[in-house]
């Protein structure tokens, strides 16, 4: 009896794993499939040594222990032969997902399999017909005859076959998925040369089991599988991520040159007085859609800082009730003729002065008042702010109640994430990327507030957001402060400042020249760094110099490393570059500009730029 326990012991231990196998989740791959078939085929293998042992044991007709005995050494030979094509398998990397890509690989594997295929059948042939002598001990039966030595021989130039395999595929070998092969190959010959000489041992199955659960912990656990699996798709999806930033700087470059001057321009040609109502309608077309587009590039490049860490809070202080009331006069232009009922609200109690985020505190205000009036055609749009002050904190609580088209239920989950333009036929004419919620709520999070919303599909929607900012003034000045102050302004702080415009394209000059028209500065220009470093060394003074980065020879960083070795030279130097991707600021910034511009920029934010450094002078 002792010599059929390993095989009982392993009956449990194989069906643990079937069942722990079959359970589990797994990615479909071609080891898995040979795994399952070698765990199925041992498991009925581990049963027929069993069967064979009880009719032994019993005394049965030769005939039944004959057929099963036969059926054991089938058994051995399929085993071995699946264990081939798996070995084939890892160590060629056999996957699904290659079919397409590599034809050739392909190929040789079906040819192989083919091979492997006939000889099994060749094999089963001759255990079938061969005749065996079923040899019966006082403990157990064994077999011998040509289909045992045929196994014997076979089994042998297979495993010489997988040595092949893996020596030709060498740069692989110490890769843990070939542990349980070479425990395979070292415990299959110990085996062998035992059963050799002891017949009546038989101990192959259950050292199978063994092996099978060896593979199962170490390499064709389906968690392992689906960890390596998800490490692939994640390695492949950060490669393409990359990839997709770097197109994204590169195009954002590209588009944003030509856009400079679009948006520069034509913000001149409609600002001009004496211009035919046609030409002044299509001028402010024009600034309309390239507007837009701006909107469009700036969307995109803020998704990609956001996505790569890189998006900044930056706190200055600002007045809100002014910054919010002239946005919602702007948003306001945008219903045009709809029958829409526009209502705003602020506070009596919001601070006077907050620090926080300004640009991003109006652009989360921004997005959401421009969708409510994109999505509403007719009833209302009311927008209401109020606060809760705490000692040096101010809650915002925004919010942003429309009667327009709503939001289905199914879809409020989707509708922060980017690129979801929920129920927007592709011919529709709403403008738009998808992109806009996404980054509200990505930039509400990093401010430390919330979003919510609430929605009633053809009924109307409210966007609440709450953000905490922090009070500067809790009051306006006193009025007759602010008169004093107004009065030391009178002078016009621009007056007789000169300024130097440094780019290599003419057209940009141009265009900064146009942005510069409202201000009574003094201005000269030169086409590169190399000129610039001539005229501050030559003596010229400048109150600011406005600098291209891109330029050929010398870059604008570098020209500013040369202008900082110049003796006395403090003149603040304001970056003005295509480069608006991630990074570029904090660079700019470390390098010694003042400021940064990014193209295309508008009248008001290189004015917003400009008065910050000519005010700070002043104080
Ligand atoms: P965009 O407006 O560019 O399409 P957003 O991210 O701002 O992108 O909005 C995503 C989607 O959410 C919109 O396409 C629209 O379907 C829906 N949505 C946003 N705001 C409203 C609103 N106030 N009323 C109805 N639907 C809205």
């Amino acid at each position: 009896m002792t010599n059929i326990y390993p095989q009982i012991v392993s009956v449990f231990y194989s069906l643990l794993i079937i069942f722990s196998f079959c359970l589990k989740k797994k990615i479909r791959s071609i080891e898995n499939k040979l795994f399952g078939l070698m765990i199925a085929g041992n498991f009925i293998g581990l049963l027929l040594d069993i069967i064979a042992f009880i009719l032994v044991k019993n005394a049965c007709t030769l005939l039944i222990t004959h057929f099963i005995c036969k059926l054991i050494l089938i058994y051995l030979l399929l085993w071995i032969f699946t264990m081939t094509v798996y070995i084939y398998v890892i160590s060629y990397k056999m996957s699904y997902s290659d079919r397409q890509n590599e034809k050739k690989k392909w190929k040789k594997y079906s040819n192989f399999k083919k091979v492997i295929i006939s000889l099994e059948i060749i094999g089963c042939l001759i255990c079938l017909i061969s005749p065996i002598n079923v040899i019966t001990t006082n403990n157990n039966a064994y077999t011998t005859g040509i289909a045992n030595t045929m196994i014997y021989i076979l089994s042998a130039i297979l495993i010489l076959f997988w040595i092949v395999i893996m020596l030709i595929n060498n740069k692989n070998i110490k890769e843990k998925k070939f542990y349980p092969i070479y425990a395979y190959i070292i415990l299959g010959l110990f085996t062998s040369i035992l059963q050799f000489n002891y017949p009546g041992m038989i101990i192959i199955t259950p050292v199978e089991t063994f092996i099978t659960i060896l593979m199962y912990f170490t390499i064709e656990n389906p968690d392992i599988k689906m960890i390596e699996q998800l490490n692939i798709a994640r390695e492949t999806a950060e490669k393409a991520n990359h990839a997709k930033s770097d197109f994204l700087s590169s195009m954002s470059h590209e588009i944003r040159t030509p856009l400079n001057a679009i948006v520069g321009l034509s913000e001149d040609i409609a600002s001009h007085e004496a211009l035919p109502d046609e030409i002044a309608e299509e001028a402010n077309d024009i600034v309309s859609a390239s507007h837009t587009l701006l909107e469009i590039v700036g969307n995109i490049l803020d998704i990609n800082k956001i996505e790569s860490n890189k998006m900044e809070i930056t706190e200055v202080p600002y007045n809100f009730r002014e910054e919010i009331t002239e946005l919602a006069k702007i948003n306001g232009t945008r219903i045009g003729e709809k029958p829409i009922d526009y209502q705003v609200h602020l506070a009596q109690d919001i601070p006077y002065e907050l620090i926080g985020d300004k640009i991003h505190v109006k652009q989360i205000v921004n997005n959401l008042l421009s969708n409510a009036i994109k999505y509403t055609d007719q009833g209302s749009v009311s927008f209401t702010v109020k606060c809760i002050n705490q000692k040096d904190i101010c809650l915002l609580i925004i919010t942003c109640q429309d009667t327009g088209k709503g939001i289905k239920a199914e879809d409020i989950t989707k509708l922060f994430n980017k690129f979801e333009r929920l129920g927007i036929e592709k011919t529709s004419t709403a403008e738009g990327t998808g992109l806009g919620l996404a980054i509200t709520k990505k930039l509400v999070e990093l401010m430390g507030g919330t979003i919510n919303v609430q929605s009633q599909y053809g009924k109307g929607s409210i966007f609440v957001v709450q953000l905490p900012q922090k009070i500067s003034q809790m009051v306006e000045l006193h009025p007759k402060q602010q008169e004093e102050v107004e009065f030391l302004k009178v002078d016009d702080p621009y007056q007789n400042k000169r300024v130097l415009i440094v780019d290599d394209n003419p057209l940009n000059i141009k265009v900064a020249k146009v942005s510069l028209k409202d201000f009574s500065f003094q201005l000269d220009e030169c086409s590169n760094g190399k000129e610039c470093i001539d005229k501050i060394k030559g003596g010229a003074h400048y109150d600011l110099i406005l600098m291209d980065i891109m330029m050929p020879e010398m870059s604008g960083e570098s020209t500013l490393t040369e202008l900082k070795k110049i003796p006395g030279f403090d003149t603040p130097v304001i970056a003005l570059t295509a480069d608006a991707v991630s990074g570029a600021k904090e660079r700019y910034l470390q390098v010694g500009f003042k400021d940064y511009v990014s193209k295309p920029f508008t009248k008001a934010i290189i004015k917003e730029k400009i008065d910050a450094i000519f005010l700070e002078k002043n104080e």
